[in-house]
């Protein structure tokens, strides 16, 4: 029988990947947390991905829903990078939760952006719009901000609620993608010229995170260069969405895993050149566990 011939893969592991800081600050102080006590309650995961969450669980981080949150007593609660609206901390207060509040500073800066936004933009009867995904937690911590009182956009259609000839101000949710951001902004210009509205009362914020949007052109490069592309990250992850299409957008032999036994060697030609990245929420020790094994393919 013939011996079974090796792909000889060459593999580079992105330098620019791994977590952003707002992770890397949350996850360390939980750590920290942990090495002094037994248990942290995680309101909601603290990144999107199975394998770290495993590790911290075996720390002691039990993750819970905000339904659990309610019967959850005289513990510590720990709030992630995304952030969370008034009415959690109100919960916790009734309930003597003690925070460790690891909301990620450029979370904190959008929401305080769009507390003060929307005085004004309210007092002259006028809409506030948030791009982002209905229902995620950033998302949801963004438009508690303001009692609930925001349009979220989606997709162009989410518009045709909107009035136009009155102010509107719109802010991003920090991972969507740049590119659809500008798209939607020029949409609104069209349909307040359309509605007849003043251009001046369009206030326009792009939100969106510079430790996300500065990967769509790196990544773009990345996946340019290598043959095949391995793209890690948890199938919850909003940016991982994102930025894995970047990374389609430029080769189509990308491939989406969350860890390593889910590498396939049919995707592989001899000698292909394979470049393994991911999203902010990946950690650097699972892309090089990952490279690790193609390496041996
Ligand atoms: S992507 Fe940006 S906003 Fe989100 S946690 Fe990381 S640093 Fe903070």
């Amino acid at each position: 029988m013939e011996p079974e011939r090796k792909l000889n893969l060459i593999v580079d592991v992105d330098s620019k990947s791994g977590f952003c800081y707002g992770v890397v600050k949350a996850i360390r102080q939980a750590e920290n947390y942990l090495e002094k006590s037994e248990k942290l309650y995680s309101l909601g995961a603290i990144v999107h991905n199975n394998t770290e969450l495993s590790r911290l669980s075996e720390k002691g981080m039990e993750v819970i829903d905000h339904k659990s949150m309610e019967n959850l007593k005289d513990s510590v609660l720990f709030i992630r990078a995304h952030g969370e609206p008034p009415s959690t901390y109100s919960t916790a207060e009734q309930n003597n939760l003690k925070i460790i509040d690891c909301t990620c500073p450029v979370v904190l800066k959008l929401q305080q952006r769009i507390k003060e936004s929307y005085k004004t933009l309210s007092e002259r009867g006028g809409t506030l719009l948030i791009f982002g995904n209905r229902g995620h937690a950033e998302v949801n911590g963004l438009v508690g901000q303001v009692n609930g009182d925001a349009v979220v956009i989606e997709k162009m259609a989410d518009l045709d609620v909107v009035n136009f000839s009155k102010p509107i101000a719109i802010f991003s949710q920090t991972t969507k993608d740049p590119s659809e951001y500008s798209a939607l902004v020029s949409e609104i210009k069209m349909r307040i010229a359309k509605a007849g509205g003043p251009l001046e009362d369009f206030n326009s914020n792009n939100t969106i995170c510079r430790q996300v949007s500065s990967r769509h052109p790196h990544l773009k490069l990345f996946a340019a260069e290598h043959t095949v592309v391995i793209f890690v990250s948890g199938k919850e992850s909003s940016n991982g969405k994102v930025l894995f299409e970047t990374c389609k957008s430029v080769n189509e032999r990308c491939h989406k895993i969350e860890k390593a036994d889910e590498i396939s060697s049919e995707w592989f030609s001899f000698g292909d050149k394979v470049g393994v990245c991911g999203a902010t929420s990946t950690p650097m020790w699972l892309l090089e566990e990952i490279a690790a094994k193609l390496r041996q393919l």
